[in-house]
């Protein structure tokens, strides 16, 4: 029903990707009286990014970290597959061959994850790599940013009797924020035994009974492996949909003020995928998602001159943590390390929060 009491079409709003921009933002419309909204996801659930390298050494916490995305929305519709095209016609397509037709498009496809595993799948990897640590003495870490690193704060802290070695292509730990910061997460590591190597990477497919080649030359020997590189970003897909120049050379969407894309009037994006220019993090994504739920909101009452901008974060925040009580800040320029960073994010990494922003017990 319409505000004026006459009968009026509910908008369809079609949101492409559930991570934490878009679960969030589907959230905030679920239920509204003026909107059918559709959310699309490669997978079946939401998954907490942030909190997977924790449920990697207690596979028990992934239990509140994978959330089906029917537990948050209930009711909805919501279609496990990817979005492979976008037309003229304003019409997204899938992989599993359906055409949904929409008023509003929001792309937040962020970065590409275990895209096609279900969520019964995904918590046995959790306990598969759990067991791969457990059984091992040596582990190898590939990639020395946030998850390389917090993944070797974890088994340090858990398995302090494990000798974790880390290698890492960069010139020092954690490039995206400043070296002080970096310096700072490297002098905590060796001081845990871990061994890093820095400004090399490792060749994969030479490591045959648990000895791997460096590209320097170098042999590692470890029992186990695991790559945390990071994942690139979800938007190769578009190059072949109407969407296909309205993309950077880096491969994100390029946004107005108001989020949305360039050169389209109904397509937004959020999240990871924008090429917003701002430290890609979570928070961030969860303000994008309510500006774009504002300006949908706008859009549909008539008044686009009211559309909320979107400004970008103009100083970095990032907390990487090591282990369930100490973490690494990164505010305002300034790195900090220890217990009182760790008392903002180490011991539940935000997980409670962020399940209660959808609607659910902590
Ligand atoms: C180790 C680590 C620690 C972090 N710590 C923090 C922190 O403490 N605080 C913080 O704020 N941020 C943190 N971040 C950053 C945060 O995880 C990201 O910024 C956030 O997850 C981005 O959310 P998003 O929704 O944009 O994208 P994503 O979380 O990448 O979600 C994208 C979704 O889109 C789906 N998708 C992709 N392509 C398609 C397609 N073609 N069709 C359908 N679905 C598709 C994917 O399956 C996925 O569900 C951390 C990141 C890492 C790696």
């Amino acid at each position: 029903m319409a505000e004026n009491g006459s009968e009026e079409k509910k908008k369809r709003v079609v949101v492409i990707g559930g991570g934490i921009a878009g679960s969030l933002l589907c959230k905030t419309l679920h239920k509204h009286h003026h909107f059918d909204f559709t959310l699309i996801d490669s997978k079946e659930y939401f998954e907490i990014t942030w909190a997977k390298l924790r449920a990697m050494v207690e596979p028990s916490f992934a239990k509140r970290t994978v959330i089906d995305h029917h537990e948050y929305l209930p009711g909805a519709s919501i279609i496990t597959s990817d979005a492979i095209g976008i037309d003229e016609q304003c019409q997204v397509s899938t992989a599993e061959g359906r055409q949904i037709a929409f008023d509003y498009l929001v792309i937040a496809t962020g970065h590409l994850t275990n895209s096609h595993l279900t969520k019964t799948e995904r918590l046995r990897q959790f306990e598969a790599d759990y067991e791969k640590i457990k059984s091992s003495d040596t582990i190898l870490i590939v990639g020395g940013g946030p998850s390389g690193v917090e993944l070797a704060g974890e088994i340090v802290v858990d398995f302090p009797a494990k000798k974790v070695k880390l290698v890492h292509r960069g010139s020092r730990l954690l490039e995206f924020i400043s070296e002080t910061a970096g310096k700072k997460a490297l002098d905590w590591l060796t001081a845990r035994n871990v061994e890093v190597m820095l400004g090399q990477s490792v060749d994969l497919d030479s490591g045959s009974d648990g000895v791997y080649l460096t590209s320097s030359g170098e042999t590692i020997v470890a029992d186990c492996h695991f790559i945390c590189t990071s994942e690139p970003i979800g938007s190769s897909w578009m190059k072949e949909t109407i969407l296909k120049y309205s993309l950077d050379d880096r491969g994100r969407l390029m946004v107005d003020k108001n989020l949305r894309v360039k050169g389209f009037a109904n397509i937004f994006a959020i999240g990871d995928v924008t090429d917003v220019p701002e430290l890609k993090q979570g928070y961030l994504a969860q303000k994008h998602a309510l500006v774009v739920a504002n300006n949908l909101k706008l859009l549909i009452r008539g008044e686009e001159g009211k559309m909320v901008k979107y400004y970008p974060a103009t100083s970095a925040l990032a907390i990487v943590s090591l282990g369930r009580r100490e973490a690494l800040a990164y505010i305002l320029c300034v790195a900090m390390i220890g217990r009182i960073p760790g008392l903002i994010k180490s011991k539940d990494l935000f997980v409670g929060k962020t399940r209660r922003q959808l609607g659910l017990q902590a």
